[in-house]
């Protein structure tokens, strides 16, 4: 059997490696954020969202790592902390679903 991008492609994936602060939904943060009256960058789900995911775009660690300040930001309360986990297993359930 040879090995190729095809079969790469095909074949079932895990999640090794997930963090939380990097996994939430743009919507939740709005939430919680007005909820918790934190200040973000933009309170405009677009905007927020563009601020939030680098995509193709290079950028430093520093620059990766500095997303993290508006996720943690809405991330301290317990009832945060708890929604944002639920969400997250719903969300991989939902992608195992879909797949
Ligand atoms: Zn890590």
């Amino acid at each position: 059997m040879s090995i190729n991008i095809e079969l790469l492609k095909r074949l079932p994936k895990v999640e090794l490696h997930c963090h939380l602060d990097g996994s939430m939904r743009i919507e939740t943060i709005l939430d919680l954020a007005q909820k918790d009256k934190v200040k973000l960058p933009s309170s405009k789900f677009e905007e927020l969202r563009k601020a939030l995911i680098i995509g193709d775009n290079r950028v430093t660690l520093e620059e990766y790592i500095d997303r993290f300040d508006i996720t943690l930001s809405v991330m301290q309360t317990p009832e945060s902390l708890k929604r944002i986990a639920f969400e997250l297993i719903e969300d991989v359930l939902k992608r195992m679903l879909d797949t």
